[in-house]
């Protein structure tokens, strides 16, 4: 089968290795692909927004699946055009993309379905947000509600922060992201993130993880994309999956397929460990970047099987998802002045030495030029290994790491401290 995937950084990647595995593979196009993802598949010049043009390339090129790894064709409704034209998607359509594509749906979805989650209240006004603030304690969580790359939240510990922050989301600067926000109510514990796959009916569990939001070591400085993330998040017992399923994942999956918007993908559930349960904080509609690359190394199955089962709507003919027992862990390494104006242009080395003793390096951010892997910026290589214990996937990634030349780059030191705590205390 020809498989497109679209998207260009360390998830694809991931993806992309995954899916090369499978013999039901034949040919694997990417668009727009990186340096790593070319080692699997043949990059094509597509661009996600033109709708038409994707689908004019399924249809020539006998697509049998697209994987969409990113959020935002999602909300944007290229699942929906491409399944007009009979092309079996991995990904949900645009109305069940609004899980991610806006808070307030998600919140408001909670709230019929009796998902567990903080109080809120949405308003579209800075005058109707200052009126309801008082219903707020402090710390109070202030979002925009559309796509905002991650930055469109803000918790406020005063109300002077709380009234600078609608300030902000009032004044335009997320766009129409920011047109309606949403208050939210602070709450308290240890986050982690769970995973299911969907066909809008049947659900199958695929893992935990954690990550490392902030760019410094000790979870200090500016927050990021994620500077590396592992799984499984032990602190996210058997028995509490088994809540999150039961009183998040189950409700929403049924709620939506009930009000005529099934989802089909993967649910990727942000989790907030309270004294009274977990809690969701939010929905993403997609795999987490860099969680997919964690949760890749521990999946042994065949990737192509399981998620045309999702798109097919036959995911209850599927078994469980295996995932090993072992743990997996990632460490991003980014180019200096990441998160804020990194630089581009630093050429990077020994990957293969780093690769030599098992690890993986998933590319992100990176070109090929004359045969040399460049930096372009941002979050640039995901360095990921295995191992029995926490401590030994962190000794072996950082090994990894130490064997790449980036002279341009850097990477926290301490990814995966406090499941090492943990597991050593
Ligand atoms: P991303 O997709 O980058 O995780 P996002 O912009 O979609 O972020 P959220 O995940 O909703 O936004 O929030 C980002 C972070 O803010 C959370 O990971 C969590 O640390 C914190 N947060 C959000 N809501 C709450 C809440 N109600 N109580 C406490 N912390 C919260």
């Amino acid at each position: 089968m020809n498989i497109l995937l679209l998207g260009g950084g360390g998830r694809e990647h991931a993806l992309a290795w995954k899916l090369a595995q499978s013999p039901r593979l034949k040919t694997l196009y990417a668009a727009p692909g990186n340096p790593g993802i070319a080692q699997h598949a043949t990059l094509v010049d597509l661009d996600a927004k033109d709708h038409r043009a994707v689908v004019d390339f399924c249809i020539r090129h006998s697509i049998g699946l697209v994987v969409i790894g990113p959020e935002a064709p999602l909300v944007d409704g290229l699942a929906d055009n491409l399944r007009a034209t009979g092309t079996p998607v991995f990904g949900p359509g645009k109305k069940a993309a609004q899980l991610e594509g806006s808070k307030g749906f998600t919140k408001d979805l909670c709230k019929r379905a009796n998902i567990p989650t903080a109080a809120y209240e949405r308003v579209t006004s800075k005058d109707g947000a200052i009126a309801a603030l008082d219903d707020f304690a402090l710390p109070v969580v202030i979002k925009a509600d559309g796509l905002a790359a991650g930055k469109g939240v803000i918790i406020a510990e005063t109300r002077e922060e709380a009234l600078a922050a609608l300030d902000t989301m009032f004044s335009g600067a997320f766009g129409a992201a920011g047109e309606e926000v949403v208050l939210e109510e602070y709450m308290r514990g240890e986050e982690a993130s769970f995973f299911a796959l969907t066909d809008g009916s049947a659900i199958l569990p695929f893992g935990s993880a954690q990550d490392h939001k902030r760019v410094g070591d000790g979870d200090t400085g500016p927050n990021t994309g994620g500077m590396g993330a592992y799984s499984p998040a032990r602190v996210l017992t058997a028995e509490l999956e088994q809540q999150v399923m039961e009183r998040i994942i189950q409700p929403t999956v049924e709620t939506l397929a009930a009000e005529g918007t099934p989802y089909s993908g993967v649910l990727y559930a942000g989790l907030m460990l309270t004294d009274e349960g977990p809690k969701l904080i939010e929905y993403n509609a997609r795999f987490g970047d860099p969680e997919c690359q964690v949760l890749m190394m521990r999946f042994d199955g065949d990737l192509v099987e399981l998620l045309l089962a999702a798109a097919d709507g036959r995911l209850a003919d599927q078994g469980p998802v295996e995932l090993a027992d072992r743990t997996a862990l990632t460490i991003v390494m980014a180019a200096n002045g990441y998160p804020g104006t990194p630089e581009k242009g630093g050429v990077i080395t020994g990957i293969d030495a780093a690769q030599a003793g098992g690890a993986r390096v998933f590319h992100a951010g990176t070109t090929e030029k004359d045969g040399a892997i460049i930096a372009t910026g941002g979050r640039v290589l995901n360095v990921t290994a295995t191992g029995q214990s926490v401590r030994e996937a962190q000794k072996a990634a950082y090994k990894a790491v130490d064997a790449i030349g980036f002279p341009t780059g850097f990477c926290r030191r301490d990814i995966g401290w406090r499941e090492v705590a943990r597991e050593e205390s």
